[in-house]
């Protein structure tokens, strides 16, 4: 049984294989009635979403986004739903960040080539086709030319953080990224927080900052795992939320959308805190 609410997707307006009309039919197959498109720095995919989800009355589409930010060591990624996705100003700031990413795959792509392993990179954009830019992309241009097998193998071996062909992006730190966000009347929600370190720290300075969720029911997290972060959640102050973070490009990670343990009380929760900020009428 897979959950009523998936408030984490992507499509092929960033690094998702499915387009936002496919993702929500999939979506919608599956029994979920709310749902958010998050894809990585562009809300692009945005219009078409909504003309999707148009066609089925009693699905609920919440406008979002997925930043990736940097903390010394790792990165840290931050949802936004209920972004006023059409605020110029905001629009303006992720089409820089959308050049930034070209110019680092652009970079990452020479490094395969010193390594031996070359891509074209009419590949990579193809790949990428009209969406923001991004690792998997490269990693499919790796499978492709036969220097690897898998998409995962391209990250163990060559994309990984500690890989040989990783570059580092423009660095936006998480409280940035959150004030980017409650600039635009978005209610924040770290992404996948399992692995990193200090969290307490680092959420207890996100929640002052405007952070408002966190995500706890995620892809392969255990049930002992989702209870740490429940209860972490509980303690800061934050909505205990979730997502299938799903891509369409398989993997053991991977979930259909929907197939995660989202109960419907913190999804309320969200709704309720949008209803109170004015932000529901954009959905
Ligand atoms: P980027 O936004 O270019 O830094 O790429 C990050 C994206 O790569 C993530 O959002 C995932 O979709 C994907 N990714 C990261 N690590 C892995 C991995 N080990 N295997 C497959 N995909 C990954
Ligand atoms: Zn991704
Ligand atoms: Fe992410
Ligand atoms: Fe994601």
């Amino acid at each position: 049984m897979g959950s009523r609410a998936d408030l984490h997707t992507h499509s092929t307006f960033s690094d998702g294989v499915l387009t936002p009309t496919e993702l929500i039919e999939l979506a919608y197959n599956h029994g979920v009635r709310v749902m958010s498109l998050s894809d990585h720095d562009t809300t692009q995919g945005l219009p078409e979403a909504f003309a999707a989800a148009a066609r089925h009355p009693e699905f609920m589409l919440i406008p979002g986004i997925e930043m990736s930010t940097d903390i010394p060591g790792s990165e840290v990624h931050i949802l936004g739903h209920f972004i006023d996705w059409k605020d110029e100003r905001f629009e303006r700031e992720l089409v820089i960040l959308r050049k930034s990413r070209l110019g680092r795959a652009h970079k990452m792509v020479e490094r395969l080539t010193e390594l031996g392993k070359p891509v074209a990179w009419e590949r990579v954009e193809s790949f990428a086709g009209e969406g923001a830019v991004g690792r998997p992309h490269i990693a499919r241009a790796l499978v492709e030319a036969g220097h690897v097998a898998t998409v995962s193998e391209a990250f163990d071996l060559y994309l990984s953080r500690t890989g040989p062909a990783y570059v580092e992006r423009e660095r936006l730190t998480p409280i940035e990224v959150v004030e980017m966000l409650i600039s635009v009347e978005g209610l924040p929600t770290i992404a996948h927080p399992r692995d990193l370190d200090n969290l307490e720290e680092l959420l207890t300075k996100l929640k002052a900052a405007g952070l408002v969720g966190m995500e706890v029911y995620y892809q392969d997290y255990t049930p002992d795992e989702v209870e740490r972060l429940r209860a972490l959640a509980d303690k800061i102050g934050l909505i205990p939320l979730g997502g299938s973070d799903y891509h369409g490009f398989g993997g053991h990670h991977q979930r259909e959308p929907g197939d995660i343990p989202l109960p419907d009380e913190p999804v309320e929760r969200l709704l309720a805190l949008a209803r109170e900020r004015g932000a529901l009428e954009r959905v």
